[in-house]
């Protein structure tokens, strides 16, 4: 399948992402962890104004799932999922609050002095945060009320696509293949647990829904 290349805006969030040398590649986990929490409001507020969804709110949670010998980080969420138009839309270009409010600041900061790399741990980066500890990012997804599953999977700079794939419950498995570690980088810790905990205490404290650590057999 050809590839689908990304919106040039978003192109270029994505290229600083990807090669920032910016210390606080940390906040991936709170940019993802938030959107999964958003997708579970999502789905906990259709419930409530739509007698025909019944949601269970006590069985809404996040799951974490690092496997050091795949080299993978998975986020899974029993939120509201997104359908082949909405991986699109939403992850094929910043278009989104979050992002788009940053997008804007680094241009302001471009103007200013040239310097950009600065505000990234100020704004909420959303999604495209995960490519800073990532090389590959596979986002499947089941919408609520759909029967069919969708993949989005992109290696970053050149483009992304999305294929029709399996999955037994609605929600989002986002799976992030973690980068090797390189002379100035780490980031084998994104794939250890006590690491991964302290992240979750550190950033994502306040989110109401149960966030749970997975230990992956292999
Ligand atoms: P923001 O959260 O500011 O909207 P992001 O870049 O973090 O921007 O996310 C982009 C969009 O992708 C979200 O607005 C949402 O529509 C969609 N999205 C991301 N992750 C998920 C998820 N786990 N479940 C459902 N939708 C998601
Ligand atoms: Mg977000």
């Amino acid at each position: 399948m050809a590839k689908k290349q990304f919106k040039a805006e978003s192109k270029r969030l994505l290229d600083l992402m990807i090669n920032s040398i910016y210390t606080h590649k940390e906040i991936f986990l709170r940019e993802i962890i938030s959107n999964a929490s958003d997708a579970m409001d999502k789905l906990a507020y259709k419930a409530l104004t739509d007698d025909k969804v019944a949601v269970d709110r006590s069985e809404l949670k996040i799951t974490l799932t690092p496997d050091q010998i795949a080299r993978t980080l998975t986020i899974s969420d029993n939120g509201i999922g997104m359908t082949r138009e909405e991986l699109e839309s939403n992850l094929g270009t910043i278009a989104r609050s979050g992002s788009l409010q940053f997008k804007e600041e680094m241009a302001k900061q471009e103007k200013a002095e040239g310097d950009t790399t600065d505000i990234i741990g100020q704004f909420g980066v959303g999604f495209y945060s995960a490519f800073m500890v990532a090389d590959h990012v596979s986002v499947t997804s089941r919408a609520y009320g759909s029967d069919e599953a969708f993949r989005w999977e992109s290696d970053g700079a050149d483009g992304y696509t999305i294929t029709p794939c399996d999955k037994e419950r609605v929600g989002t498995d986002i799976v992030l293949h973690i980068k090797a570690n390189t002379e100035e980088d780490h980031y084998d810790e994104y794939l250890e647990q006590y690491r991964l905990s302290d992240l979750v205490k550190k950033y994502s404290d306040y989110i109401h829904y149960p966030i749970v650590m997975l230990m992956h057999k292999s």
